[in-house]
C-alpha cells in the first residue's frame, strides 16, 4: 500500500519515535507547527474515524494524554490543541488516521479561526439533530464494540 505511515510504521520510512506498542506509534511530525509537534496513529492502515477500531482509539487517547504530559514536563508547554482531520474537505492529506498534538506557547504563528456567530438552528432543529444522533448512536453501539 502506498501510504506514507504505513511505510514509516514498516520501518522503510524514518521516523524519531516518541512511543510506540503493539497497536499505536507516536512520532514526531517532519513539520512541526512547533517543537515536539507529535502525531499518533494506529498502526494498522484505517483511512478516518469511520474506519477505525474502537478499542484501539481508547488505547491512543491514553498515548495523547501521556505525551501531552512529556511535551509539558520536559519542555515546559501549558498548552496544546488535540487535532484531527478527517477527509481532504476537512483538510486531511495522509489517508492514514492520525491524531496531532500541538505543543502551543503564548506567541507561536498559529491561529486557528472559526466564525464567531456559527451557523444558526431553526426552531426545533436542534432538538431533531439530538433526537436522530442519539438514535443513530443506539443502533450503532453494538456494532461498534461498546
Ligand atoms: P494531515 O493534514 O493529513 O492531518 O497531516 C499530515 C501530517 O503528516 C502533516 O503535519 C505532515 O507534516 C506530516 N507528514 C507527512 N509526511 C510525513 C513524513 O514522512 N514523516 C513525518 N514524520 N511526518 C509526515
Ligand atoms: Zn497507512
Amino acid at each position: 500500500m502506498d501510504c506514507v505511515f504505513c511505510k514509516i510504521v514498516s520501518g522503510d520510512l524514518p521516523k524519531a519515535t516518541v512511543y510506540e506498542d503493539e497497536n499505536l506509534l507516536a512520532f514526531l511530525d517532519i513539520v512541526p507547527v512547533n517543537k515536539g509537534h507529535t502525531l499518533v496513529i494506529p498502526k494498522k492502515h484505517y483511512p478516518t474515524i469511520l474506519d477505525a477500531n474502537p478499542e484501539e482509539m481508547a488505547g491512543l487517547v491514553k498515548v495523547l494524554k501521556v505525551v501531552a504530559l512529556g511535551l509539558k514536563e520536559e519542555f515546559g508547554y501549558e498548552a496544546f490543541n488535540i487535532h484531527q482531520n478527517n477527509g481532504s474537505t476537512a483538510g486531511q492529506v495522509v489517508d492514514h488516521i492520525h491524531f496531532h498534538i500541538w505543543p502551543r506557547t503564548a506567541h507561536d504563528r498559529m491561529e486557528i479561526v472559526f466564525p464567531n456567530d456559527g451557523v444558526s438552528y431553526e426552531d426545533g432543529e436542534m432538538e431533531h439533530f439530538a433526537q436522530k444522533l442519539s438514535r443513530a448512536y443506539d443502533n450503532l453501539r453494538l456494532g461498534l464494540g461498546s
